[in-house]
């Protein structure tokens, strides 16, 4: 391999870590429960399981083939490459992805919610509301198959007993994204404690997703 596409991929595997540890050092994801991945040249990179990340070096960051074929690393992936892989395969823009168990997107997902469109910013995830994929056992295929209709349209769905994954065009943008599910989860779920959450109408959310898009950039 050209010195240069392998320090391309080096710097790609340690940005990916980098992402790893924001999500644990913001809280997002306790007991480093959740994942990161990245798409790279026809696969992806994605933290390896059961490691704690301060601990990572880029050579930990597994590369696999989106049919969970290992192209290099020693290190076993995430359990949930399936989900990602089905992420990637499904929506072309998708180019990185943060998975978490952050405690309101959990808290809803329990009660198997979706969030409303109770704020605007709602649609900066890309539609009307942020669906709930069915449960099924982590790690799975099956869930994996459950997530893309739930994401379909949006850039995050919460997971039923489980949590939320979020994708975005880039690492910072996937890691965003999952902090404003986490907000929108939290926020909505103090205005449930009140009673009968008002909603915004259809054609006002339409709207402010066309809004969002022709802004052209959500950083
Ligand atoms: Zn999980």
């Amino acid at each position: 391999m050209p010195n240069d596409v392998k320090a391309d991929e080096n710097w790609a595997r340690q940005s990916v870590i980098d992402t790893a540890l924001d999500l644990t050092r913001s809280g997002l994801s306790p007991q480093q429960s959740g994942n990161v991945s990245l798409r790279f040249g026809g696969d992806m990179l994605i933290t390896p399981t059961g490691m704690n990340y301060h601990d990572l070096l880029p050579d930990d960051i597994a590369r696999l083939a989106f049919d969970g074929t290992v192209r290099t690393g020693t290190r076993a992936p995430s359990s949930e490459w399936h989900m990602h892989a089905a992420i990637y395969a499904a929506r072309p823009e998708a180019q990185a992805i943060v998975h978490a168990h952050s405690d309101y997107a959990v808290t809803l997902s329990v009660m198997h919610r979706a969030i409303p469109p109770f704020h605007y910013m709602v649609a900066l995830l890309g539609g009307r509301d942020i669906r709930c994929a069915p449960y099924a056992t982590f790690g799975t295929a099956e869930l994996a198959a459950l997530v893309v209709p739930a994401i379909a349209g949006r850039k995050a769905c919460l997971l039923a007993h489980h949590g939320q994954i979020a994708f975005g065009r880039d690492l910072a943008e996937a890691l965003k994204l999952a902090h404003e599910v986490e907000i929108l989860a939290g926020q909505y779920w103090r205005a449930l404690q009140i009673g009968e959450v008002p909603l915004l109408p259809d054609d006002e959310m339409t709207r402010v997703v066309e809004k969002f898009q022709s802004y052209g950039q959500t950083k």
